[in-house]
């Protein structure tokens, strides 16, 4: 590197949190600035894939990820009333060893953000961005009127609802999608497959989800990410009905599931995630970097989200260190993760209704063609690296070298 920067990144999630490590380490000046009093996780579990595991190794946090994470080896559904397997992905499928790796939200925080503060990076809270002017170096308004900067690089990982990529001339809400989810965190309970994402369908309008995500924190207890599908505008319905309509609704779908059902005593417990889908044409402007949901929202059908920011973020660093110029870099970073990034929205926007819509032809072609596809070569193969987020090279581009898996192992 021949230059040291001063950069702002807006936004301490793992986007933000990623990416300060990375320019951190490649000896910029680098500050995040974050709009809770204190940085915290939002929401209950996801799946690391390997793209986002790669990323995790290259950054030095593998060994600390794995040991809080619930190693995922399968992704099994099955139609709720006949029992029958409607989807089964599994990474092994393709030679190399892969796994994927559940993890409660506040564990990939957590190691990010230890991480972040071990190499002194200033977090500076309460601080909500506002506005980005872009004159000969940009500086940013708070929403308080506050003035930071000027900075030579601020990186947009503020999030799915980012204000900042307006001035690129983007929109700041996402699409809506007709279909959220109550997720819930608790406690692990025996009889479920340990190593595998689980889910039970009625048709494309009922699905229940049940995530291994291993421990928070050391020491914790072991826990699962709980889910049911629901459209945020049933949402008033649903409470007004009552919590044990809700879990009778839930157990006559799966009734092995009242293992989690009986640990929620109120809807509080239950926190509604609604879905918005949006893919910036050009994540870059002058002076700007715009990472993870801020640059590409969707569902979390495919479980690629998380992992997507990551990759931004490595992508940024990498692409800071191999050129000489702010602009250059921001030209490399957006060229490297154009198709990768356009190939799973895609892939996302098309997949999701066949699992969360009113449609009841989808499902329908879902019990049957994608059940086929996943039994008959190459099927298994694709589906797998679907999952993985590998249908197309996404490390190649950005410079990062893909995991050795057979070096790791998983609890
Ligand atoms: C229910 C659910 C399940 C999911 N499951 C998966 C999964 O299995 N696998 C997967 O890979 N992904 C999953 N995702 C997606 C994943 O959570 C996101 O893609 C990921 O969190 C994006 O990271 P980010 O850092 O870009 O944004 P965020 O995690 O949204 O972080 C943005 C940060 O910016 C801060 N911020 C926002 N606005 C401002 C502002 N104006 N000024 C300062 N700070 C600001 C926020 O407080 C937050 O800390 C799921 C998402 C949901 C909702």
């Amino acid at each position: 590197m021949s230059k040291s920067y001063e950069i702002a990144i807006a936004g301490a999630g793992p986007a933000g949190l990623a990416a300060a490590l990375y320019l951190k380490r490649a000896g910029h000046k680098v500050a995040i600035f974050e709009r809770f009093e204190e940085p915290k996780p939002v929401g209950s579990g996801l799946i690391l894939q390997p793209t986002g595991l790669t990323v995790l190794a290259d950054l030095g946090l593998l060994d600390e990820i794995l040991a809080l994470g619930s190693r995922i080896d399968r992704l099994h559904g099955a139609d709720a009333k006949s029992g029958r397997t409607v989807l089964d992905v599994r990474y092994d499928s393709r030679r190399g060893r892969r796994f994927g790796v559940a993890v409660h939200r506040a564990a990939l925080f957590g190691v990010l953000y230890r991480a972040a503060k071990r190499e002194a990076v200033p977090i500076e809270t309460n601080i909500e961005i506002d506005t980005l002017d872009t004159g000969d170096r940009p500086t940013l308004t708070c929403a308080n009127g506050k003035r930071l900067g000027p900075f030579d690089l601020v990186v947009d990982a503020s999030g799915a609802r980012s204000r900042l990529r307006q001035c690129l001339g983007d929109p700041a809400v996402p699409r809506p999608l007709a279909y959220g989810a109550f997720w819930a965190s608790l406690g692990w309970r025996e009889g479920f497959n340990e190593r595998a994402l689980l889910q039970r369908y009625d048709k494309a309008s009922v699905m229940v989800g049940v995530l291994p995500i291993g421990r928070p924190e050391a020491g914790a207890e072991s826990m699962a990410a709980f889910f049911w599908s629901l459209k945020p505008i049933d949402e008033e319905k649903v409470r007004a009905e009552g919590l044990e309509a809700w879990k009778a609704r839930v157990v006559s779908i799966w009734p092995d599931c009242e293992a989690f059902t009986s640990q929620i005593d109120s809807f509080d417990q239950l926190s509604l995630a609604r879905y918005g889908h949006h893919t910036m044409t050009l994540p870059a402007g002058r002076g700007l970097a715009v990472i993870g949901d801020a640059a590409h929202s969707t569902s979390p059908q495919l479980g690629q989200g998380a992992n997507m920011a990551l990759l931004d973020a490595a992508a940024l660093g990498h692409a800071l260190a191999r050129t000489s110029t702010v602009e250059e870099a921001l030209e490399s970073y957006a060229r490297s993760r154009r198709w990768h990034v356009r190939v799973f929205q895609a892939l996302s926007l098309s997949l999701t209704p066949f699992y969360q819509s009113d449609s009841t032809a989808l499902p329908f072609v879902r019990d049957r063609l994608v059940a086929a596809l996943a039994r008959v070569p190459p099927g298994p193969q694709f589906l797998s690296t679907m999952v993985a987020g590998t249908v197309i090279d996404p490390f190649r581009p950005i410079g990062l070298a893909e995991l050795r898996w057979g070096d790791h192992q998983a609890s």
